[in-house]
């Protein structure tokens, strides 16, 4: 296929599913990034032959250089090296793959350089989403949804022309604690918040999704790529995964997409949007399924999703503010420093004790997303 991609996040849970989708159409890869997997970023760069590699952390460098030193490639390192690769010439579309925040700045990169984003890593539209959507409206630049719901909702959108969108309803699995109170939640371990029912993902996702923060930035996420006020979304817990989103218009028809669980299908459907062809997903069997379920979510012990909300209506820098807390707080419960109901307090109290200001430029991003990490340290170091 004449088509060529760089990935950010190569070695991750998308990362690697994009490459699968890549050598199954035959698509290029131009360059790949991780943060420290060195072993299996090596091994992709043997495999996809790529001209160009980021390995983000420094400190790994003189190792991976050592390690792909029979491949002719280009070795980055650093923020400098993320944005390098996310600006080449000659790349039709970037995956942004990445996990958290730091997948902000090589976006706006890429699309200062008019290159097309595969996004993946919501946390782009989370933190900068104003400065994204005007800047790649500005240059011309195409954001095709990775993320499963959203993917959903702009496939429910095809053909539609000019027909104004009434609502869209977002769906949730719920995660491995639905129907949990907040007693229960108490004294979850790490395994048990690692353990998602439907989805088989990186680490921080998945503690994200056992929180509802998922939804939260997935709320956040469908407003800036669609153009929609908080009132025009609907979260549905929906345990099976099946429905990954629908819309609603004016006529009150609504429109769905199924699929099985597999990340395979919206990431192939943003690689070669508006092509349809064969994907290594499996087809969808509605009648092993047999029913589906829907339910309204539990705000009240699943705070997080509650906060985001309460932080993109507040607008400016808020929905900064909760992505920098739940990103300190998860690493922190992950490394077993703090319980599991603690993200929920920790995102709550930063969205109530931190400023809100204007969001203008990135540095204004960049400063919400490290007063909320240091106010975390702080609440966390000073128990
Ligand atoms: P993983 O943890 O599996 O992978 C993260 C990837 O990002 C790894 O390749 C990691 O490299 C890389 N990375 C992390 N930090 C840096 C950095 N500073 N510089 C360069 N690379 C970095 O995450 P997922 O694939 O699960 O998720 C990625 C993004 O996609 C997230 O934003 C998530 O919310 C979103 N998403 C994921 C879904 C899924 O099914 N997994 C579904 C929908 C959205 P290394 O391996 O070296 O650490
Ligand atoms: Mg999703």
């Amino acid at each position: 296929m004449d088509k060529t991609i760089s990935i950010l996040g190569s070695t991750g849970s998308i990362g690697t599913q994009s490459l699968e989708v890549a050598k199954k159409h035959g698509i290029k890869v131009k360059a790949l990034a991780a943060n420290s997997n060195a072993v299996l970023l090596a091994e992709q760069v043997n495999e996809f032959k790529p001209s160009v590699v980021c390995i983000y952390d420094k400190s790994k460098a003189d190792k991976f250089k050592e390690m792909v030193k029979g491949d002719s490639v280009k070795v980055l390192t650093g923020m400098e090296g993320l944005c390098e690769i996310a600006s080449l010439n000659g790349v039709d579309t970037l995956v942004n793959a990445v996990v958290g925040m730091v997948g902000l700045k090589p976006t706006l990169a890429a699309i200062e350089a008019g290159v097309d984003i595969a996004l993946a890593n919501k946390e782009t539209l989370v933190t900068g989403g104003k400065l994204v959507i005007n800047s790649a409206a500005e240059k011309g630049v195409n954001i095709y949804p990775i993320d499963s719901e959203h993917s959903a909702i702009f496939q429910c959108l095809q053909g539609n022309g000019m027909n104004k969108l009434k609502k869209i309803i977002l769906t949730a699995s719920g995660g491995p604690f639905y129907g949990k109170t907040k007693a229960e939640l108490g004294s979850v371990t790490v395994a048990e918040a690692l353990n998602h029912p439907n989805w088989s993902m990186g680490n921080k996702i998945t503690i994200d999704s056992a929180t509802l923060m998922n939804k939260g930035l997935e709320f956040i996420e469908a407003m800036w790529l669609f153009d929609l006020s908080p009132e025009q979304i609907e979260i549905v817990v929906h345990r099976e995964s099946i429905i990954h989103s629908a819309v609603e218009y004016e006529d009150n028809s609504v429109i769905a997409q199924l699929g099985v669980p597999d990340m395979k299908i919206p990431i192939q459907y943003a690689l070669l949007y508006p092509k349809r062809l064969e994907c290594p997903a499996k087809s969808l069997s509605l009648t092993d399924i047999g029913t589906l379920h829907f339910a309204k979510p539990d705000l009240e012990t699943f705070d997080c999703l509650d906060a985001c909300i309460k932080a993109i209506t507040a607008g400016g820098r808020m929905p900064a503010v909760v992505n920098g807390a739940n990103e300190a707080a998860v690493a922190s419960f992950l490394n077993g420093e703090i319980g599991f109901l603690r993200i929920g307090e920790l995102v709550k109290s930063a969205l109530k004790g931190i400023e809100n200001k204007s969001i203008q430029c990135l540095d204004d991003v960049l400063l919400a997303d490290r007063e909320a990490r240091d106010f975390v340290r702080e609440k966390i170091e000073g128990c």
